[in-house]
Protein backbone atom coordinates (compact mmCIF):
# COMPACT_ATOMS: atom_id res chain seq x y z
CA UNK A 1 0.00 0.00 0.00
CA UNK A 2 1.40 3.47 -0.71
CA UNK A 3 1.13 5.25 2.65
CA UNK A 4 1.92 8.51 1.39
CA UNK A 5 -1.86 8.21 -0.59
CA UNK A 6 -3.90 7.65 3.09
CA UNK A 7 -5.23 11.48 4.10
CA UNK A 8 -5.12 10.16 7.34
CA UNK A 9 -0.90 9.17 7.63
CA UNK A 10 -0.27 12.90 5.86
CA UNK A 11 0.33 14.78 9.20
CA UNK A 12 2.32 12.13 10.71
CA UNK A 13 4.06 11.29 7.39
CA UNK A 14 5.05 15.12 6.99
CA UNK A 15 6.16 15.39 10.91
CA UNK A 16 9.65 16.23 11.06
CA UNK A 17 9.92 18.15 13.95
CA UNK A 18 11.21 15.68 16.89
CA UNK A 19 13.89 13.82 13.77
CA UNK A 20 15.04 16.94 13.61
CA UNK A 21 16.19 18.24 16.73
CA UNK A 22 17.22 14.37 17.26
CA UNK A 23 19.72 14.42 14.31
CA UNK A 24 21.18 17.68 16.10
CA UNK A 25 21.63 15.03 19.10
CA UNK A 26 19.75 18.06 20.97
CA UNK A 27 16.36 15.80 22.02
CA UNK A 28 15.31 16.46 25.45
CA UNK A 29 12.39 14.31 25.74
CA UNK A 30 11.83 10.52 26.99
CA UNK A 31 15.50 10.38 28.77
CA UNK A 32 15.65 7.01 30.46
CA UNK A 33 16.36 7.30 33.93
CA UNK A 34 18.24 4.28 35.74
CA UNK A 35 17.36 5.14 38.94
CA UNK A 36 14.73 6.58 41.91
CA UNK A 37 13.45 10.27 41.49
CA UNK A 38 15.77 11.78 43.72
CA UNK A 39 18.05 14.87 43.85
CA UNK A 40 20.12 13.03 41.82
CA UNK A 41 19.45 10.48 39.33
CA UNK A 42 21.56 8.06 36.68
CA UNK A 43 21.41 9.06 33.49
CA UNK A 44 23.03 7.20 30.70
CA UNK A 45 24.71 5.24 33.28
CA UNK A 46 26.00 8.73 35.10
CA UNK A 47 24.79 10.55 38.05
CA UNK A 48 23.20 13.68 37.48
CA UNK A 49 21.56 16.37 39.55
CA UNK A 50 17.93 16.13 39.46
CA UNK A 51 16.60 20.11 38.98
CA UNK A 52 13.40 19.25 36.59
CA UNK A 53 11.15 16.76 39.17
CA UNK A 54 7.78 17.74 40.33
CA UNK A 55 8.74 15.45 43.51
CA UNK A 56 8.75 18.75 45.84
CA UNK A 57 9.04 17.28 49.00
CA UNK A 58 11.15 14.16 47.21
CA UNK A 59 9.19 11.55 48.62
CA UNK A 60 8.84 9.29 46.15
CA UNK A 61 11.50 7.09 47.64
CA UNK A 62 10.77 7.99 51.67
CA UNK A 63 10.82 4.76 52.96
CA UNK A 64 7.48 5.27 54.84
CA UNK A 65 5.76 5.98 51.90
CA UNK A 66 6.95 2.82 49.71
CA UNK A 67 5.58 0.48 53.06
CA UNK A 68 2.13 2.36 52.38
CA UNK A 69 2.43 1.00 49.17
CA UNK A 70 3.17 -1.98 49.88
CA UNK A 71 1.48 -2.87 52.69
CA UNK A 72 -1.83 -1.68 50.58
CA UNK A 73 -0.54 -4.29 48.24
CA UNK A 74 -0.24 -7.17 50.24
CA UNK A 75 -3.87 -6.72 51.77
CA UNK A 76 -5.66 -5.54 48.54
CA UNK A 77 -3.38 -6.79 45.89
CA UNK A 78 -2.53 -4.82 42.86
CA UNK A 79 -5.90 -3.66 40.76
CA UNK A 80 -9.34 -3.00 41.70
CA UNK A 81 -10.71 -5.16 38.80
CA UNK A 82 -13.18 -2.52 38.00
CA UNK A 83 -14.38 1.30 38.43
CA UNK A 84 -15.35 3.19 41.77
CA UNK A 85 -18.95 3.45 40.72
CA UNK A 86 -18.98 -0.63 40.69
CA UNK A 87 -17.19 -3.19 42.05
CA UNK A 88 -14.02 -0.97 42.08
CA UNK A 89 -14.44 0.60 45.40
CA UNK A 90 -12.12 0.07 48.48
CA UNK A 91 -12.33 0.91 52.04
CA UNK A 92 -9.42 3.03 51.62
CA UNK A 93 -10.36 4.96 48.87
CA UNK A 94 -13.04 6.26 51.36
CA UNK A 95 -11.00 6.94 53.96
CA UNK A 96 -8.18 8.84 51.72
CA UNK A 97 -10.89 10.51 50.29
CA UNK A 98 -12.15 11.70 54.05
CA UNK A 99 -8.56 12.53 54.71
CA UNK A 100 -8.02 14.79 51.76
CA UNK A 101 -11.73 16.30 52.56
CA UNK A 102 -10.28 17.52 55.74
CA UNK A 103 -6.72 18.54 54.56
CA UNK A 104 -7.96 20.98 51.89
CA UNK A 105 -10.71 22.21 54.22
CA UNK A 106 -13.71 20.62 52.19
CA UNK A 107 -16.82 18.31 53.35
CA UNK A 108 -16.19 15.56 50.65
CA UNK A 109 -13.75 14.25 48.11
CA UNK A 110 -13.47 12.14 45.14
CA UNK A 111 -10.48 10.31 43.67
CA UNK A 112 -9.79 9.26 40.21
CA UNK A 113 -6.80 7.65 38.42
CA UNK A 114 -4.63 10.46 37.50
CA UNK A 115 -5.00 14.70 38.15
CA UNK A 116 -5.26 15.04 34.18
CA UNK A 117 -8.75 12.57 34.40
CA UNK A 118 -9.85 14.57 37.93
CA UNK A 119 -9.74 17.60 35.42
CA UNK A 120 -11.44 16.24 32.85
CA UNK A 121 -13.96 14.49 34.59
CA UNK A 122 -14.95 17.34 36.60
CA UNK A 123 -14.66 20.19 34.78
CA UNK A 124 -16.79 18.66 31.80
CA UNK A 125 -19.45 17.35 34.22
CA UNK A 126 -19.84 20.60 35.71
CA UNK A 127 -21.22 23.13 32.62
CA UNK A 128 -24.31 22.64 30.63
CA UNK A 129 -24.35 23.54 27.03
CA UNK A 130 -25.93 27.10 27.78
CA UNK A 131 -23.58 27.72 30.86
CA UNK A 132 -19.87 29.16 30.82
CA UNK A 133 -16.42 27.37 31.79
CA UNK A 134 -14.20 30.80 32.30
CA UNK A 135 -10.37 30.03 32.22
CA UNK A 136 -6.90 31.87 32.50
CA UNK A 137 -5.37 31.72 29.29
CA UNK A 138 -2.18 29.72 30.86
CA UNK A 139 -4.35 27.58 32.59
CA UNK A 140 -2.75 23.43 32.12
CA UNK A 141 -3.77 21.68 29.32
CA UNK A 142 -5.46 19.41 31.43
CA UNK A 143 -8.00 22.40 32.32
CA UNK A 144 -8.24 23.23 28.75
CA UNK A 145 -9.13 19.70 27.88
CA UNK A 146 -11.54 19.54 30.70
CA UNK A 147 -13.82 22.26 29.00
CA UNK A 148 -13.28 21.19 25.69
CA UNK A 149 -15.11 17.79 26.66
CA UNK A 150 -17.48 19.78 28.28
CA UNK A 151 -20.99 21.62 26.74
CA UNK A 152 -20.12 24.67 28.38
CA UNK A 153 -19.17 27.76 26.30
CA UNK A 154 -15.66 28.29 26.92
CA UNK A 155 -13.70 31.83 27.49
CA UNK A 156 -10.10 32.74 28.64
CA UNK A 157 -8.67 35.51 30.49
CA UNK A 158 -5.25 36.92 29.85
CA UNK A 159 -3.04 35.60 32.20
CA UNK A 160 -3.57 36.60 36.02
CA UNK A 161 -5.44 39.85 34.72
CA UNK A 162 -8.37 40.55 37.05
CA UNK A 163 -9.43 43.29 34.75
CA UNK A 164 -9.48 40.80 31.84
CA UNK A 165 -11.51 38.06 33.93
CA UNK A 166 -14.34 40.77 34.74
CA UNK A 167 -14.55 42.06 31.29
CA UNK A 168 -15.05 38.54 30.24
CA UNK A 169 -17.85 38.07 33.01
CA UNK A 170 -19.89 41.35 32.32
CA UNK A 171 -20.17 39.47 28.79
CA UNK A 172 -21.85 36.02 30.28
CA UNK A 173 -25.88 36.19 31.02
CA UNK A 174 -26.35 36.62 34.57
CA UNK A 175 -28.83 34.10 35.13
CA UNK A 176 -26.46 31.02 33.70
CA UNK A 177 -24.27 29.36 35.29
CA UNK A 178 -20.32 30.17 35.48
CA UNK A 179 -17.27 28.50 36.80
CA UNK A 180 -13.70 29.75 36.56
CA UNK A 181 -11.32 27.71 36.64
CA UNK A 182 -7.39 28.62 37.90
CA UNK A 183 -4.32 26.96 38.18
CA UNK A 184 -3.71 27.96 41.96
CA UNK A 185 0.16 27.80 40.83
CA UNK A 186 1.08 28.21 36.98
CA UNK A 187 3.34 25.05 36.19
CA UNK A 188 5.67 26.55 34.02
CA UNK A 189 5.48 29.94 35.00
CA UNK A 190 5.48 29.13 39.17
CA UNK A 191 3.29 32.23 39.39
CA UNK A 192 0.13 32.34 41.85
CA UNK A 193 -3.55 33.20 40.68
CA UNK A 194 -4.51 36.00 42.63
CA UNK A 195 -7.01 34.00 44.11
CA UNK A 196 -8.77 36.42 46.72
CA UNK A 197 -9.66 38.87 43.58
CA UNK A 198 -11.21 36.28 41.40
CA UNK A 199 -12.47 35.25 44.75
CA UNK A 200 -14.08 38.50 44.85
CA UNK A 201 -14.99 38.79 41.10
CA UNK A 202 -16.73 35.51 41.54
CA UNK A 203 -19.23 36.61 44.40
CA UNK A 204 -19.84 39.81 42.30
CA UNK A 205 -20.58 38.20 39.30
CA UNK A 206 -22.37 34.94 40.84
CA UNK A 207 -19.55 32.66 39.54
CA UNK A 208 -18.11 28.96 40.94
CA UNK A 209 -14.24 28.86 41.06
CA UNK A 210 -12.24 25.65 41.23
CA UNK A 211 -8.58 25.54 41.68
CA UNK A 212 -6.11 22.88 40.46
CA UNK A 213 -3.78 22.43 43.23
CA UNK A 214 -1.39 20.00 41.53
CA UNK A 215 1.90 22.43 42.90
CA UNK A 216 0.31 24.64 45.05
CA UNK A 217 0.04 21.17 47.51
CA UNK A 218 2.73 20.92 49.81
CA UNK A 219 4.64 23.41 48.39
CA UNK A 220 1.64 26.56 49.59
CA UNK A 221 0.04 27.46 52.80
CA UNK A 222 0.35 25.58 56.60
CA UNK A 223 1.52 21.80 56.43
CA UNK A 224 1.50 22.19 52.52
CA UNK A 225 -2.09 22.48 52.04
CA UNK A 226 -2.09 24.94 48.95
CA UNK A 227 -2.62 27.78 47.69
CA UNK A 228 -6.21 28.37 48.73
CA UNK A 229 -4.66 27.69 52.35
CA UNK A 230 -2.02 30.16 51.43
CA UNK A 231 -4.39 33.23 50.55
CA UNK A 232 -7.05 32.09 53.26
CA UNK A 233 -9.62 31.69 50.77
CA UNK A 234 -10.46 27.73 50.85
CA UNK A 235 -14.16 28.28 51.95
CA UNK A 236 -14.61 31.08 48.97
CA UNK A 237 -13.19 28.43 46.28
CA UNK A 238 -15.83 25.84 45.47
CA UNK A 239 -14.06 23.31 44.24
CA UNK A 240 -10.37 22.36 44.74
CA UNK A 241 -8.24 19.68 42.70
CA UNK A 242 -5.52 18.30 43.44
CA UNK A 243 -2.33 15.65 42.03
CA UNK A 244 -0.44 12.98 43.55
CA UNK A 245 1.76 12.94 41.14
CA UNK A 246 3.87 16.05 42.66
CA UNK A 247 4.39 16.46 46.05
CA UNK A 248 2.37 13.52 47.46
CA UNK A 249 4.94 11.57 45.76
CA UNK A 250 2.71 8.59 43.44
CA UNK A 251 0.21 8.39 40.73
CA UNK A 252 -3.87 10.01 41.53
CA UNK A 253 -5.82 12.73 41.88
CA UNK A 254 -8.68 14.53 43.46
CA UNK A 255 -11.79 16.61 43.73
CA UNK A 256 -13.14 18.03 46.68
CA UNK A 257 -15.98 20.45 47.75
CA UNK A 258 -19.73 20.37 48.71
CA UNK A 259 -20.92 17.10 49.74
CA UNK A 260 -23.74 17.68 47.22
CA UNK A 261 -21.37 18.50 44.03
CA UNK A 262 -19.02 15.37 44.86
CA UNK A 263 -22.06 13.37 45.02
CA UNK A 264 -23.53 15.11 41.99
CA UNK A 265 -19.54 14.41 40.12
CA UNK A 266 -20.10 10.88 41.76
CA UNK A 267 -23.14 10.28 39.29
CA UNK A 268 -22.17 12.13 36.34
CA UNK A 269 -17.91 12.31 35.95
CA UNK A 270 -17.79 10.09 32.91
CA UNK A 271 -13.48 9.99 33.86
CA UNK A 272 -14.56 8.50 37.08
CA UNK A 273 -17.69 6.23 36.13
CA UNK A 274 -15.93 4.34 32.99
CA UNK A 275 -12.27 4.27 34.18
CA UNK A 276 -10.62 1.55 36.69
CA UNK A 277 -10.52 2.50 40.21
CA UNK A 278 -6.89 4.40 41.41
CA UNK A 279 -4.94 1.13 42.64
CA UNK A 280 -4.56 0.47 46.13
CA UNK A 281 -0.79 0.85 46.22
CA UNK A 282 -0.91 4.51 45.11
CA UNK A 283 -3.69 4.94 48.04
CA UNK A 284 -1.22 3.81 50.27
CA UNK A 285 1.41 5.66 49.20
CA UNK A 286 -0.59 9.10 49.05
CA UNK A 287 -2.00 8.17 52.55
CA UNK A 288 1.93 7.84 54.02
CA UNK A 289 3.10 11.14 52.28
CA UNK A 290 -0.05 12.82 53.74
CA UNK A 291 1.17 11.72 57.61
CA UNK A 292 4.50 12.94 56.95
CA UNK A 293 3.27 15.95 55.66
CA UNK A 294 1.36 16.87 58.40
CA UNK A 295 4.31 15.63 60.85
CA UNK A 296 7.41 17.10 59.23
CA UNK A 297 6.63 20.85 58.59
CA UNK A 298 10.68 21.21 58.52
CA UNK A 299 10.48 19.44 55.01
CA UNK A 300 8.50 22.15 53.17
CA UNK A 301 10.71 24.84 55.46
CA UNK A 302 13.98 23.11 53.17
CA UNK A 303 12.03 22.98 50.25
CA UNK A 304 11.66 26.77 51.04
CA UNK A 305 15.38 27.69 51.79
CA UNK A 306 16.49 25.65 48.82
CA UNK A 307 14.53 27.60 46.65
CA UNK A 308 15.48 31.02 47.77
CA UNK A 309 18.99 29.56 47.13
CA UNK A 310 18.76 28.66 43.66
CA UNK A 311 16.41 31.78 42.90
CA UNK A 312 18.66 34.45 44.39
CA UNK A 313 21.92 32.33 42.57
CA UNK A 314 20.23 32.33 39.27
CA UNK A 315 18.85 36.05 39.28
CA UNK A 316 23.13 36.82 40.63
CA UNK A 317 24.33 35.08 37.21
CA UNK A 318 21.72 37.56 35.12
CA UNK A 319 18.73 34.98 34.60
CA UNK A 320 15.54 36.10 34.10
CA UNK A 321 13.39 34.24 36.50
CA UNK A 322 9.66 36.11 35.01
CA UNK A 323 7.47 36.17 37.93
CA UNK A 324 7.94 33.21 39.56
CA UNK A 325 7.18 33.14 43.37
CA UNK A 326 7.44 29.08 43.70
CA UNK A 327 9.81 26.06 43.75
CA UNK A 328 9.37 26.45 40.08
CA UNK A 329 12.02 28.51 38.87
CA UNK A 330 11.18 29.30 35.29
CA UNK A 331 14.40 30.67 32.96
CA UNK A 332 13.47 32.68 30.23
CA UNK A 333 15.41 31.61 26.84
CA UNK A 334 13.07 32.58 24.09
CA UNK A 335 14.23 30.73 20.80
CA UNK A 336 13.26 26.37 20.95
CA UNK A 337 16.52 26.02 19.59
CA UNK A 338 18.42 27.37 22.34
CA UNK A 339 16.52 26.02 24.91
CA UNK A 340 17.23 22.82 23.89
CA UNK A 341 20.87 23.62 23.28
CA UNK A 342 21.26 24.74 26.98
CA UNK A 343 19.61 21.69 28.14
CA UNK A 344 21.96 19.66 26.73
CA UNK A 345 25.07 21.40 27.78
CA UNK A 346 23.69 21.03 31.02
CA UNK A 347 23.11 17.90 30.89
CA UNK A 348 26.64 16.88 29.34
CA UNK A 349 27.51 18.91 33.05
CA UNK A 350 25.85 16.55 34.89
CA UNK A 351 22.31 18.96 35.27
CA UNK A 352 18.97 17.70 34.59
CA UNK A 353 16.33 20.61 33.82
CA UNK A 354 13.15 20.59 31.79
CA UNK A 355 12.62 22.32 28.37
CA UNK A 356 9.63 24.05 27.56
CA UNK A 357 7.90 25.09 24.31
CA UNK A 358 5.05 25.74 22.64
CA UNK A 359 2.02 24.75 23.08
CA UNK A 360 3.07 24.35 26.97
CA UNK A 361 4.05 28.04 26.69
CA UNK A 362 3.21 30.51 23.64
CA UNK A 363 5.10 29.83 20.72
CA UNK A 364 8.38 32.22 20.78
CA UNK A 365 8.59 32.28 24.93
CA UNK A 366 10.61 28.79 25.48
CA UNK A 367 12.25 28.61 29.01
CA UNK A 368 14.18 26.00 30.71
CA UNK A 369 12.17 24.90 33.61
CA UNK A 370 13.78 24.32 37.02
CA UNK A 371 12.47 22.42 39.77
CA UNK A 372 13.97 22.42 43.43
CA UNK A 373 12.91 19.79 46.33
CA UNK A 374 13.32 19.59 49.75
CA UNK A 375 15.97 16.70 49.44
CA UNK A 376 19.03 18.67 47.70
CA UNK A 377 21.80 20.29 49.52
CA UNK A 378 22.92 23.27 49.61
CA UNK A 379 26.07 21.57 48.10
CA UNK A 380 24.29 20.32 45.08
CA UNK A 381 22.14 23.65 44.43
CA UNK A 382 25.78 25.47 44.00
CA UNK A 383 27.65 22.41 42.12
CA UNK A 384 23.90 23.73 39.81
CA UNK A 385 24.43 26.70 39.94
CA UNK A 386 28.13 26.36 38.95
CA UNK A 387 27.06 25.06 36.16
CA UNK A 388 24.14 27.12 35.06
CA UNK A 389 27.08 30.30 34.66
CA UNK A 390 29.16 27.94 32.58
CA UNK A 391 26.52 27.35 30.01
CA UNK A 392 24.96 30.84 30.46
CA UNK A 393 28.35 32.52 29.54
CA UNK A 394 29.01 29.77 26.53
CA UNK A 395 25.54 30.78 24.87
CA UNK A 396 25.92 34.80 25.81
CA UNK A 397 22.44 34.00 27.93
CA UNK A 398 23.53 36.32 31.22
CA UNK A 399 22.58 40.06 31.55
N1 LIG B 1 -2.74 20.13 36.66
C1 LIG B 1 -1.52 20.67 36.61
C2 LIG B 1 -1.38 22.14 36.90
C3 LIG B 1 -0.40 19.89 36.31
O1 LIG B 1 0.81 20.45 36.25
C4 LIG B 1 -0.57 18.52 36.05
C5 LIG B 1 0.59 17.59 35.74
N2 LIG B 1 1.59 18.11 34.97
C6 LIG B 1 -1.87 17.99 36.08
C7 LIG B 1 -2.93 18.82 36.40
C8 LIG B 1 -2.13 16.55 35.77
O2 LIG B 1 -1.79 15.76 36.85
P1 LIG B 1 -1.37 14.22 36.70
O3 LIG B 1 0.09 14.18 36.42
O4 LIG B 1 -1.73 13.65 38.02
O5 LIG B 1 -2.20 13.65 35.59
Amino acid sequence: MNKTANPLLEKIIKYKDAEQVQAMNLYPYFRPIESDQDAEVILEGKKVLMFGSNSYLGLTSHPKVKEGAIKAIQKYGTGCGGSRFLNGTLDIHIECEERLAKFVNKDSALLYATGMQANLGAISAMTKRDEYIILDKLDHASIIDGARLGFGRVSKFKHNDLESLEQVLSNCNIDKGKLIVVDGVFSMEGDLAPLPGICDLAEKYNASVMVDEAHGIGVLGEQGKGTCAHFGVSDRVDLIMGTFSKSLATVGGFIAGDTMTINYLKHHSRALIFSASIAPANVGAVMAALDILESEPERIAQLWDNTRRMSSGLLALGYNLGASETPILPIYIGEDLTCFKMCKMLQDEGVFVNPVVSPAVEPGQSLLRVSLMATHTFDQIDRALDKFNVVGKKLDLLR
